[in-house]
């Protein structure tokens, strides 16, 4: 019945029909009662007609209806009334259906709705809702009265917000009688576990409250049911993955990874970085495909943690590759494997959409024929004629840009097994969006900083503060250490603009009038430069020949100065969360005392100030992400609106975080005790994943 085309209800025909597809897309009556409320008027409440004033929003009051008055004549004619309840008298006007206004039964007992309004210099609710209080409406007068988005084009078929509300009410009197035969998708026993209400309830009490408990209940079944089959889906995938899908073994430890372990290593590696590497050695050797996705913070180490994952793969015959989401991350890492890489004999080649011609023919041949062992570059990995000899691991560096989609793009670039794929985040991402976006993954984290590493002191500051940041350059260039500048930049595809140039140019003269030569020396990089310039500018910066380093975005350059210890973030306000850390992340790297200035200007937005706040309160990367969700939403985080994994109609990940772990944990323990949901009590879920399994995106991972 749920699944009758929309145009045989009553208050449709073809006509609301084809508008209701054509602008909604609502066929059925399924998916009808999916058109959900966005908001609500609440009318759960009454105001005392004292507490009005000229601002109130709308308000509904209960009372008796004294005097109608009709005024003035002809088109100016109007009509008022009285209306009072115990704590005082409030005027209602009518300018348009005056006759009906005249059967209005004055010494009644009314309900009335509106938003109040100054006309004539007194008081008054211009055109109310108005509702005789009849015994039935006593019992239960109080309600939540939905709102729906709608369209222009639903307007003019007047679909607008209460047309709509009238037609889904007409489809709960046309399923009512048969309301025992609508599929259930959750099992009883989980319903009177968590206290939820059926699913006819819950539709009843979405759309149609009667009171904010009826409501909430309905809310939080719905909710719960769309994280909760999320869930299932991304745990049964995951399930499937780790046992169903053969993978490359990898049980060699090599030359190349004892070579690179025993001589390149500069330093001992941490706890953390070690039990990783166990973790991701042991996934590569059970004859599974790995899918891991590899966490920690801006510094943490993730990049040698990821390089030995390569020469794991590369000591047991097999290709590599490394993905990153720009060209300039891109460029970034192929410098500094090529640096770790340096005395092994490995082949290493870059491939961005930058690199034609000749160029990308020889590159693309040598790939095929099994010479490169390791390629690094952007989504143009992804393209059809990059084809591996044997691709045996893929590590993708994520900054939340991909998503599962692109991911499983890399599945298909062997033909034998897929390769095993390694996700690394930039940034940690918060634990909601980990159970979603990348929830069929195994998460391995480092939670640990190498060692000799500080808390890094942040300032904000505004640019009638500048003397005080000079003061503070000085004071750490005086004892022997350098200092990064940052200018923005804000898109890569702005590369060529050269307004962000320009400040960088114009805050440059200033400093050299601040920081005259010989005294001090200052380097300059960014876009607009030749590579070779470039290069020697960052140079004199890292053997220390220079102080200070004025950048658009040091991410760019990808430097590692440990003598550096203070960065001053201009324009500090045009950056987001996820970058500001990752750019103060740069400093601190010595061992010594580290600071970061953020400037900005007097001007702020709210969600700037937030920015600036939340830098300057914590440096811990977990905490700076979920304040950036928070912040900016579940829609607005890279790589998840194309994925459609977070495109729920009422659940949010930020708001209903508490839902999202419990919808988690019962999936979980569903499929422990039931993996394959055979069990009778379990056989609404299974019909319900079937009955949606088409509509549902999760498919394309496997
Ligand atoms: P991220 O996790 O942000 O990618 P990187 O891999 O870039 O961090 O590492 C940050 C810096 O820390 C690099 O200069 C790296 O050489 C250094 N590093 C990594 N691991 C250790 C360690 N165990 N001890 C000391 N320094 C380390
Ligand atoms: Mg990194």
């Amino acid at each position: 019945m749920l699944n009758t085309s929309i145009e045989y209800l009553k208050g449709v025909g073809t006509a609301r029909a084809d508008a209701l597809k054509k602008e909604l897309g609502i066929f059925t009556y399924f998916q009808l009662l999916q058109h959900y409320p966005f908001r609500y008027v609440d009318k759960t409440r009454f105001h005392k007609i004292k507490d009005i004033i000229n601002d109130s929003e709308y308000v509904q009051i209960k009372g008796i209806l004294r005097r109608i008055n009709s005024i003035g004549a002809g088109r100016k004619r109007r009509m008022t009334a009285i209306f009072r309840d115990d704590s005082g008298s409030i005027e209602l006007t009518w300018f348009k259906g005056l006759s009906w206004v005249q059967n209005l039964q004055v010494g009644k007992e009314y309900i009335v709705y509106g938003k109040p309004s100054i006309y004539n210099k007194k008081l008054s609710i211009v055109h109310p809702e108005i509702t005789l209080l009849t015994e039935e409406k006593k019992v239960n007068a109080s309600t939540l009265e939905p709102v729906y988005h709608s369209t222009e084009k639903l307007k003019t078929r007047r679909l607008d917000s209460k047309g709509l509300a009238l037609i889904i009410k007409n489809l709960f009197v046309k399923i009512h009688p048969q309301r025992n035969l609508i599929p259930e998708s959750m099992p009883k026993y989980l319903l009177e576990r968590l206290r939820l209400p059926e699913r006819y309830h819950a539709w009843m009490g979405i759309h149609f409250p009667r009171n904010k408990v009826q409501y909430n209940m309905a809310q939080n079944r719905i909710k719960f049911e769309e994280f909760f089959f999320l869930q299932l889906r991304i745990l049964q995938s995951k399930q499937q993955k780790r046992t169903g899908i053969r993978g490359f073994v990898f049980n060699t430890i090599g030359e190349n990874f004892n070579e690179f372990y025993n001589n390149n290593l500069a330093f001992e590696l941490t706890n953390a970085q070690k039990r990783v590497i166990k973790e991701i050695r042991y996934d590569l050797s059970t004859g599974h495909q790995m899918n891991r996705l590899l966490q920690g913070d801006v510094g943490s180490g993730k990049t040698i943690v990821a390089f030995m994952c390569l020469l794991i793969a590369l000591d047991n015959g097999y290709q590599t590759a490394l993905m990153a989401p720009t060209e300039i991350l891109a460029q970034q890492h192929f410098n500094s494997i090529l640096e770790m890489a340096k005395g092994l004999d490995l082949k290493i080649e870059i491939l961005t959409g930058t690199i034609k011609g000749k160029k990308r023919k020889a590159l693309l041949e040598s790939l095929e024929t099994g010479e490169i062992d390791i390629l690094i570059g952007t989504h143009a990995l992804i393209e059809d004629p990059v084809i591996f000899k044997n691709l045996g691991l893929v590590v993708v560096d994520e900054q939340h840009r991909f998503g599962v989609v692109q991911r499983s793009k890399m599945w298909r670039k062997n033909v034998t097994n897929p390769p095993h794929i390694l996700v690394m985040t930039a940034t940690p991402i918060p634990r909601t969006l980990a159970m979603t976006a990348y929830g069929d993954l195994d998460v391995s984290i480092i939670d640990e900083m190498p060692p000799g590493r500080k808390p890094i002191t942040t300032y904000h500051k505004f640019e009638s503060q500048r003397l005080w940041t000079f003061g503070q350059m000085k004071r750490e260039i005086a004892k022997g250490h350098q200092v990064y500048i940052v200018y923005p930049l804000i898109e890569e595809s702005e590369y060529e603009g050269l307004s962000e140039v320009k400040d960088l140019m114009e805050g440059y003269e200033v400093m050299l009038r601040e920081f005259p030569r010989p005294d001090y020396q200052i380097s300059i990089v960014h876009g607009r430069q030749k590579p070779a310039d470039k290069k020697i500018e960052m140079d004199r910066f890292a053997r220390g020949e220079t102080q200070i380093l004025m950048a658009t975005t040091v991410i760019e350059v990808g430097v590692n100065v440990p003598n550096a210890s203070m960065m001053i973030i201009e324009n500090a306000e045009r950056f987001g969360l996820a970058q500001l850390h990752q750019l103060r992340g740069r400093v601190g790297r010595g061992g010594g005392d580290a600071f970061c200035i953020l400037m900005t200007g007097f001007k702020l937005s709210a969600d700037g100030r937030f920015r600036m706040e939340t830098m300057v309160q914590t440096t811990d990367g977990f905490k700076i992400s979920e304040a950036d969700l928070k912040l900016r939403g579940p829609g607005n985080i890279e790589g998840t609106q194309q994925s459609g994994i977070l495109n729920f109609k009422l659940a949010n990940i930020v708001q209903d975080a508490e839902i999202l772990r419990s919808a988690r944990n019962i999936a979980k323990e569903i499929l422990a005790n039931d993996p394959k949901l055979e069990k009778p009590e379990n056989s609404p879920i299974l019909n319900h994943l079937k009955s949606t399994q088409k509509t549902h995106g999760f498919g394309l991972i496997s």
